[in-house]
């Protein structure tokens, strides 16, 4: 289950996708995080010990959306952040 506050949170981070390419980097938070190109494993502390969907992982799944319809998601976003 996603929950909406991490959603809002992941929605202002950014994702690059390492130059050896494998993996991405979210960065905007306290420190970048490693996000495995499936999108299923990250290196933050929720993730790997707390075991929840984490930011960066919703953040690499919106961004693998909005790069089909960018105009949506942007509109979505505007409506649900801060
Ligand atoms: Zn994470």
């Amino acid at each position: 289950m996603i929950d909406p506050a991490r959603l809002r949170r992941a929605l202002a981070l950014a994702v690059s996708v390492k130059t050896d390419r494998s993996a991405f980097v979210v960065s905007g938070g306290q420190r970048p995080h490693r996000v495995l190109l499936d999108g299923i494993q990250c290196d933050c502390w929720d993730a790997a010990l707390r075991g929840v969907t984490c930011k960066h992982q919703l953040a690499v799944r919106w961004e693998a959306l909005r790069i089909q319809d960018p105009e949506l998601l942007d509109a979505v976003a505007a409506l649900v952040s801060p």
